[in-house]
């Protein structure tokens, strides 16, 4: 569902990860210099981060239970983790709620749980990786929210027993710090173990996705500030260092870049629905043949108008078109021609609208209704003149017919404004118009004006 890459995205996405190298360099030097101890800054790093992983992998979640792929709930798993591991972190994190860390952690709980997070969090992206190879299609929908609970509460299981593990496990783990300094994280295993697997998951996504959708290509991203924010620790050796101090940043950095990407992406398919939508509404309203605007239209733009005529008095006229003996040139000339006739007569009868008010709808078969808000009876009888003289002199030819080509009969009534009428009734008074005009011998134009009818005729030109 992840929207394709573009030249723009890869210049800004290389632009950022060039932004962390280089960052990563400048502090490389200078990054066990010693600096103040900054109480407020861990807990609003750490809210920063477990804030971002956790929106990350809820919006990853809401994506998999639409297009039910198994990649998006493992990786929503992924950054489920990050985020309770960062919560239970701050938690345990001495001097930020109690002076040794909450739940009766040892001296080693804070920095073991960092190790899980940074050796966890890349490992699960990559199990997240395999998960697509092995499942690239969509899930069936009944096995969707089970195995999306499995993919995401496992990854949350496991933060919660590796962290009881960092917690409680004083006696069985490694020690890795000494008051605020971790040389031995440095030059353990472990340490350099958690740098190699977040490479080794960064080179893994490159190769096999070559970053083609903006999900991969900022998921890169994210791993690549994650791998810096492990170098610069791992070189600091000290908290409240200074590369311990620019390894926090970079942690939001890499917290943050999916996220972003996720919320551009919403954005933009927020913008391409509400452009789908128009088009589909146009689409819903047009005629499929002559492509003006269709009965539906018509049914929903007409009362509308009249009602807002009737609460402004001001007139409203419609005019009822119809072509003359069109039964008889579809028998003589076939469909398709007839087809064309009607395609032409609709350009004729829009091209003769001037007022944007104004609009003609195809009422059914070989009939056009024309609606004329603040039109009175004498303009609205010299606009159906118009109309007919248009279609006249398109001389669409029709040789069985007295004039020789194709022409209309228009029926007219108008809304007076001092005299209310239903919707329904002006329509019928407009029929009643046309069929007087038909009766008259057709190719003309008749204003109803209440009984008795009086016809204008405006015969063949
Ligand atoms: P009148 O002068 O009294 O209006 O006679 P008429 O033949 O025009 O009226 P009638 O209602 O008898 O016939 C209408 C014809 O319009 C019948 C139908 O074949 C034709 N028609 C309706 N819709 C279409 C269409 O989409 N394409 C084509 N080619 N013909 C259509
Ligand atoms: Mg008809
Ligand atoms: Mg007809």
């Amino acid at each position: 569902m992840s929207l394709a890459v573009t030249r723009q995205h890869r210049v800004a996405a290389y632009a950022v990860a060039g932004f962390i190298l280089c960052v990563v360099l400048a502090t490389l030097p200078v990054a066990g210099v010693a600096e103040p101890h900054i109480a407020a800054f861990l807990p609003l790093f750490a809210m920063a981060v477990f804030t971002t992983e956790g929106l990350t992998a809820y919006l990853l979640w809401t994506q998999f239970m639409i297009t039910r792929g198994p990649f998006l709930a493992a990786l929503a798993g992924a950054y489920a983790y990050t985020s309770v591991t960062v919560a239970i972190q701050l938690l345990v994190f001495p001097g930020v709620f109690s002076p040794t860390g909450l739940l009766g952690t040892g001296a080693q709980g804070a920095v073991w749980i960092w190790a899980f997070w940074h050796c966890g969090s890349p490992l699960l992206i990559f199990a997240a990786l395999l998960v697509r190879r092995r499942f690239p299609a969509p899930l069936p929908r009944a096995q969707t929210r089970l195995a999306g609970l499995v993919l995401v509460g496992g990854p949350v299981c496991l933060s919660v027993a590796l962290c009881s593990l960092a917690i409680r496990g004083e006696a069985w783990l490694p020690k890795l710090i000494d008051g605020h300094a971790y040389q031995r994280l440095a030059h353990s295993p472990s340490g350099i173990g958690i740098a190699i697997v977040g490479a080794a998951t960064l080179l893994y996504l490159i190769v096999t996705t070559r970053l083609r959708s903006l999900l991969e290509l900022w998921l890169a991203v994210a791993l690549f500030a994650g791998l810096g924010d492990v170098l610069v620790t791992l070189v600091a050796n000290a908290r409240y260092s200074m590369g311990w101090y620019v390894a926090r940043l970079e942690s939001v950095l890499a917290s943050s870049t999916v996220l972003g990407v996720l919320i551009w992406e919403i954005s933009h398919l927020y913008r391409e629905l509400h452009a789908a939508n128009a088009r589909l509404s146009e689409y819903v309203s047009r005629d499929g043949l002559t492509g003006i605007f269709n009965r539906r239209y018509f049914e929903e733009r007409y009362p509308a108008a009249l009602a807002e005529a009737n609460a402004e008095r001001r007139a409203l006229s419609i005019l009822m078109v119809d072509i003359d003996h069109f039964k008889r040139f579809n028998d003589t000339l076939g469909h398709l021609r007839g087809d064309e006739c009607l395609v032409a007569v609709a350009g004729a009868l829009q091209a003769s609208l001037r007022r944007s008010a104004d609009f003609v709808a195809r009422f059914g078969g070989e009939e056009f209704v024309v609606v004329l808000p603040d039109c009175e009876r004498e303009m609205a009888a010299r606009l159906a003149e118009n109309l007919h003289a248009a279609v006249a002199r398109l001389a669409v030819a029709a040789p069985f017919t007295e004039a020789g080509c194709v022409s209309v009969s228009i029926g007219v009534a108008t809304a007076r404004p001092d005299e209310p009428i239903q919707a329904a009734e002006l329509l019928a008074h407009a029929d009643a118009a046309l069929y007087r005009a038909k009766e008259a011998g057709r190719n003309r134009v008749a204003a109803w004006q209440g009984v008795p009818l009086t016809l204008r005729s405006v015969h063949a030109h």
